[in-house]
């Protein structure tokens, strides 16, 4: 993309009304504007970091074995009065009636239209174990929705349903999600730490949150300061092997973690004290096993291998796709902007011209625009007129991890300047060699 052309409606002040640096920095590189308290338009940098964390929770989805479709924002009022949900859900749930006076909702989760689904198409063990999940707009009228994307009241969502015969192949479903949300977290770039939690209005018996710590974050968490040292790494799984899943949640929850909700000071007070922590951290992601709750109460059955007709056992597990995006900034920022992990980038490196009209110095950069853009990478090459302590500014603003500089006086040496956002330090280098150096440092993270 070469600025010029693109849609970045960067801010030069910080706007007054955002608290927290993941919100300061959205708002000021052009990512969100707020439409209403809690509701957003997703500007093109900021929809390219959806999309690029939507992508890899569908890849980290599948190759789990979960089968993606799409249900509706909107749900009939019918199916929550089934579950006894439309009444005990509250002011968070957004009431709609249509011009048939139907009572209408927009949909704050989905268990009990996947339940729905379900019932109407599986009637036999056999079709067992499925688990479906969507990516979708979610609506809670959040008392105070705050910190820009982070409490929202629209929001994207990813959320999963397994359905199983038994406890046991439910359990095995939710170490399943464990498992993949580890990876999911890893490939943004984010620690994510599995901690015992309470199971709120879902209901149900066993839960993990999934926190990022941050200063800024909403939720009280304890923990040992060994879990941090925890990391998945790109160890090989077999997902359909219950021992390696179980063996994975073992490894990752034997260590104290947990929130305020369910935190237990004598058992914490048991770790060494120069272990203990007590921080803040942001919840990015829930899963829970809530057993036949909603299979009994909306008629969920299948045929069991007895000819006997049981409600199955389900969980449903949830990654909280556009609060992911505040997250990621809020563990990864310095003063001056951004930094996003290579697995996220909106794009994979700048590219900036320091003397644009300059004939050589704009070819130079014509030719790594067009390099980089062969090998399948996403360059932003800023071609404007500003001046380059203003297209320095923006580019560690928007946090694109690396940066191509170019400018006559290099060029006379046959080199470009390769930088990192994160350490600031640079190299100079042929345009070949960094065009072959930024190949190198993505080849990870091209699928
Ligand atoms: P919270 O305790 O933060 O209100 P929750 O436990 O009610 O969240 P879940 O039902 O577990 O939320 O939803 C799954 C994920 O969706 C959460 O882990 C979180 O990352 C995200 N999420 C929930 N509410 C919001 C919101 N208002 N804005 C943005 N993301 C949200
Ligand atoms: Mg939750």
């Amino acid at each position: 993309m070469r600025l010029s052309r693109y849609f970045l409606p960067v801010l030069k002040e910080t706007p007054a009304e955002a608290q927290i640096v993941s919100h300061r920095y959205m708002l000021r590189a052009g990512m969100i504007k707020q439409q209403a308290a809690g509701i957003y338009s997703w500007l093109p940098l900021g929809f390219k970091v959806l999309r690029k964390i939507e992508n890899i929770v569908h890849e980290e989805q599948q190759r789990a074995g979960h089968i993606p479709l799409l249900m509706p924002t909107l749900q009939p009022a019918d199916l929550w009065r089934e579950s006894g949900r439309y009444d005990d859900y509250g002011e968070e749930m957004l009431r709609i009636r249509d011009r048939h006076d139907r009572d209408m909702l927009y949909g704050p989760t989905n268990e009990e239209m996947i339940t729905d689904i379900f019932r109407s198409h599986v009637s036999s063990y056999k079709d067992l174990p499925l688990t479906l999940y969507h990516i979708q707009w979610k609506f809670r009228d959040e008392i105070r929705p705050r910190f820009g994307v982070m409490r929202g009241r629209e929001f994207y969502m990813k959320d999963g349903y397994n359905f199983d015969l038994t406890k046991e192949d439910a359990l095995h479903a939710y170490n399943r999600h464990l498992v993949s949300y580890l990876r999911t977290y890893e490939r943004m770039g984010l620690q994510a730490i599995p901690m015992r939690a309470d199971s709120g209005p879902i209901g149900g018996d066993d839960t993990h949150e999934f926190l990022v710590l941050a200063e800024t974050g909403e939720s009280e968490v304890f923990y040992d300061s060994a879990v941090t040292d925890l990391t998945f790494g790109d160890r090989e799984i077999d997902y359909d092997s219950v021992e390696q899943c179980q063996g994975v949640l073992e490894e990752f929850t034997s260590k104290y973690a947990r929130t305020d909700e369910t935190h237990d000071e004598a058992l914490f007070n048991q770790i060494p004290e120069e272990r203990r922590r007590v921080a803040r951290g942001i919840e990015v992601g829930q899963i829970f096993y809530f057993g036949t709750k909603y299979s009994e109460a909306m008629g969920a059955e299948v045929q069991g291998p007895d000819g006997k007709k049981v409600p199955v056992h389900m969980g449903s597990h949830g990654i909280g796709v556009s609060r992911l995006l505040g997250a990621i900034i809020e563990a990864s920022h310095d003063d001056k902007g951004i930094i996003w992990p290579e697995g996220v980038t909106p794009f994979h490196v700048g590219i900036v011209n320091l003397r644009q009209g300059d004939e050589a110095t704009d070819a130079a950069c014509e030719q790594l625009y067009k390099a980089l853009t062969a090998a399948g990478l996403e360059p932003l090459y800023d071609d404007t007129n500003e001046r380059a302590g203003g297209k320095f500014a923006t580019m560690d603003l928007i946090g694109l991890p690396w940066r191509i500089t170019v400018g006559p006086r290099g060029l006379k040496n046959g080199v470009v300047e390769l930088t990192s956002r994160r350490t600031g330090e640079s190299e100079e280098m042929s345009l070949e060699a960094a065009i072959a150096r930024v190949q190198e440092i993505y080849a990870p993270h091209m699928g």
